[in-house]
């Protein structure tokens, strides 16, 4: 058995293990064939057990707290959500209690902090009604969608996708997940980010304009979703700018909390 076959099995496993639907079809049909390369699946380490959560795709909400919705430029009454992907291997999985090294990316002079609750999907589907979404949810976690602000802003100007300042190489940084048996549903709580130990953002999950459930609701009338989907669940008010040598520090009530380092 190749590597590869090996991950592939073993992603199988630990989908069947959590309860989750079959692999993706891609997926499937990889097990049993030779590759002409590896190219690896990535995963996420559970908290309290050895099999780790593969990931399917990321999903992000823009504009979830209506003051960040202000600051941004935009109405912040209950217009639909909107939504942008990041690629999978966009992932930097940072452990409890370190502070991982984050590379300040290339190309931006203007490179900015979002920090957000992040749902990872244990099952999905297509119109999926709020009141049963959160049957969906396996955990949850921390995250910072790293943005560079001045490519984002120059190519919506422009009206051109957001990809560069969204989508790059380890733009999306997260902690470990934590299984929603253990925690429950993230649906109030603070949430905050720090640099250098000065709160830049700090606000309260109440005040996402669209809850986890309503954002996996309105994610499924668009695509379908599926076990491995991870959602980045919008971000506060007061994003702002990181410099090299700046620690930046992520609280969640009910979490523990999750560090980087610009390097
Ligand atoms: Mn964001």
């Amino acid at each position: 058995m190749t590597d590869l076959n090996r991950r592939t099995v073993l992603a199988g496993g630990a989908a069947a293990l959590a309860g989750t639907a079959a692999l993706s079809e891609a997926a499937e049909a990889q097990v049993g064939v030779k590759t002409i390369f590896p190219v690896g699946q990535t995963t996420i380490p559970v908290v309290g057990i050895t099999e780790v959560f593969p990931v399917r795709r990321i999903y992000c909400i823009g504009r979830n707290y209506a003051a960040h919705a202000i600051e941004r430029g935009s109405d912040p009454t209950r217009e639909p959500p909107f939504f942008f992907q990041k690629p999978t291997d966009a992932v930097q999985v940072v452990a409890i209690g370190t502070v991982a090294d984050h590379p300040y990316p290339s190309l931006t002079k203007n490179y900015h902090h979002e920090v957000e609750l992040v749902a990872a999907l244990k099952s999905g589907g297509t119109n999926i009604p709020a009141d049963k979404a959160l049957d969906c949810v396996y955990g949850y976690t921390l995250g910072l969608d790293m943005t560079r602000r001045d490519l984002q802003n120059a190519m919506g100007n422009q009206k051109k996708p957001w990809e560069i300042g969204k989508s790059f190489d380890h733009s999306a940084v997260l902690g470990p997940i934590h299984p929603a048996s253990k925690t429950g549903h993230f649906t109030k709580g603070a949430i905050s980010l720090a640099v250098n130990g000065t709160v830049r953002q700090n606000s309260d999950l109440t005040k996402m304009i669209w809850s986890v459930a309503e954002q996996i609701s309105k994610l499924s009338e668009a695509f379908e979703l599926k076990a491995g989907d991870l959602i980045y669940s919008g971000t506060p008010e007061n994003v702002g700018p990181v410099n090299k040598g700046d620690i930046l520090l992520c609280k969640l009530e009910g979490l523990p909390d999750m560090s980087i380092k610009i390097v």
